[in-house]
């Protein structure tokens, strides 16, 4: 590990001055607009009941562009061995000064030490996989919010929102370890070396994860590795994708007499998954789409995790397998975020859609007759039931909804910095020590 851990980088520290741009300007209450919507044949734009942020994009910070938490500098992040220098030197300094104030307080320094995980070794730090949800800062977890508040390192990637991460305490050390093009990308072997570096070193790291970790987001693998290394993980539940993104737009994953069951699937498949499967190994799944298709039924809703890509090819295959062309299916981007895109559409024509209106990662596809009860579903008959939308035989039929399905969150805590404070004077104040320790799991 010696080896590989020369070799890692780490994000430099952030400029934390980003987030209080972010507090100042959302004092003032959000406007409320209509959101835009473009309807696939003829492109004619109308305003619909939707309620957002007017001034929303201006005071985020660009996820792609602007934002401290995703950039690094030309000259790529430090290494992670001077990163581990600096973290050290720091909790050093704050071990004398509490040593210092315990003395001072007659106090006996060795309550300090953590009372919990008597498997774990001396000096071995506590290590948290944590959902984060689908990007709504409300739909955090309070488990998930003081944790954030109490780490000592704290590791994402970009799917998890600037918003959420402004949530993370100021003395914590961040560390990104998503992917940017033309800069280093970490491996998940680096990922998993570095939360043992710092774990090894004492550190209570809380690894961030969009949605829910143990859902397609590799957090099982990193629980696995962890734990064969000794490490006790536990595990913080997030609202995934599906739940937060479907919900929020009022599409019920299943519902009495329209859908009995909801299945998961991802879109795409590891490298290597088709030749293990070929040689009989594995799971035994090669190739996503056609495994999507087997298990597909018109009683059950589908929902596609990283599904763009192949949507074409699952389309089709749907088609070919009996769905009807007008099966309604929703492709979101961004879902319960100020920054939301949907098309709502159909099974035949969402793949010409989704290209027409640039959707891209992240994005969740929903397929079937559940999408058709959400209260954005736009075709209608004059009594106002959901309908298909008309054929057309020539250009693809779509409708383009943007902004939030419903209140922006962060607005809220801005409002209610009061029982943000709350939160974070919960627990008992030990860094690492969540309020009721009994409640977290241990993964094994
Ligand atoms: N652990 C995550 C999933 C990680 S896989 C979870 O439980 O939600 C990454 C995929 O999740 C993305 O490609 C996309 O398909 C989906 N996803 C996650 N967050 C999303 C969001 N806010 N909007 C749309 N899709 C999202």
């Amino acid at each position: 590990m010696a080896q590989s851990l020369a070799t890692m980088r780490a994000a430099p520290s952030f400029d934390r001055r980003a987030c209080s741009s972010l507090g100042a300007s959302s004092r003032t209450a959000p406007a409320t607009i209509t959101a835009m919507r473009t309807t696939g044949r003829g492109g004619t734009r109308r305003s619909g009941p939707l309620r957002a942020a007017a001034n929303d994009r201006e005071r985020v910070p660009d996820q792609d562009k602007n934002s401290h938490y995703y950039s690094e500098s030309a000259a790529g992040p430090p290494e992670l061995d001077t990163l581990l220098d600096v973290y050290l030197a720091k909790t050093r300094a704050n071990a004398a000064a509490d040593a210092a104030r315990s003395a001072l307080e007659h106090d006996d320094p060795s309550t300090s030490s953590s009372p919990s995980s008597p498997s774990a070794a001396p000096n071995t730090g506590k290590v948290y996989l944590i959902g984060t949800g689908p990007g709504d800062p409300g739909l955090l977890t309070l488990k998930a919010y003081h944790l954030m508040q109490t780490a000592d390192v704290v590791l994402y990637d970009r799917l998890v929102s600037p918003q959420i991460l402004n949530l993370v305490s100021k003395d914590s050390t961040m560390l990104y370890v998503g992917k940017q093009s033309g800069y280093h990308t970490r491996t998940q072997d680096e990922i998993e070396a570095m939360m043992l570096a710092f774990a090894a070193n004492g550190a209570t790291i809380v690894r961030l994860k969009g949605g829910d970790p143990l859902v397609f987001g590799r957090g099982g693998e990193e629980m696995e590795a962890l734990a064969a290394n000794g490490h006790e993980v536990r595990i913080v539940p997030g609202v995934t994708a599906a739940a937060g993104v479907g919900s929020e737009l009022g599409i019920p994953l299943t519902h009495r007499g329209v859908a009995t069951s909801v299945r998961l699937l991802t879109g795409h498949l590891r490298e290597g998954a088709a030749a293990e499967a070929s040689d009989g190994k594995g799971n035994g799944v090669g190739d996503a789409v056609d495994f999507a298709v087997t298990s597909a039924d018109l009683d059950t809703t589908l929902v596609v995790y990283m599904g763009l890509g192949t949507l074409p090819r699952l389309a089709q295959k749907l088609v070919d397998s009996g769905f009807p062309t007008d099966t309604p299916a929703v492709a979101v981007e961004r879902g319960t975020t100020v920054r939301e895109r949907r098309v709502f559409s159909t099974i035949a024509d969402l793949p010409e859609s989704v290209v027409t209106c640039g959707l891209k990662s992240p994005t969740l596809l929903i397929v079937g007759a559940t999408v058709r009860l959400s209260p954005w579903w736009p075709w209608r008959d004059e009594a106002g039931d959901a309908v298909s939308p008309p054929a057309d035989s020539n250009t693809a039929v779509y409708d383009l909804q943007e902004g939030l399905p419903s209140e922006d969150t962060s607005a809220w805590f801005v409002e209610n910095s009061g029982s943000l404070r709350k939160l974070r004077e919960m627990g008992p104040g030990t860094k690492g020590e969540p309020a009721e320790e009994g409640d977290l799991s241990p993964a094994r």
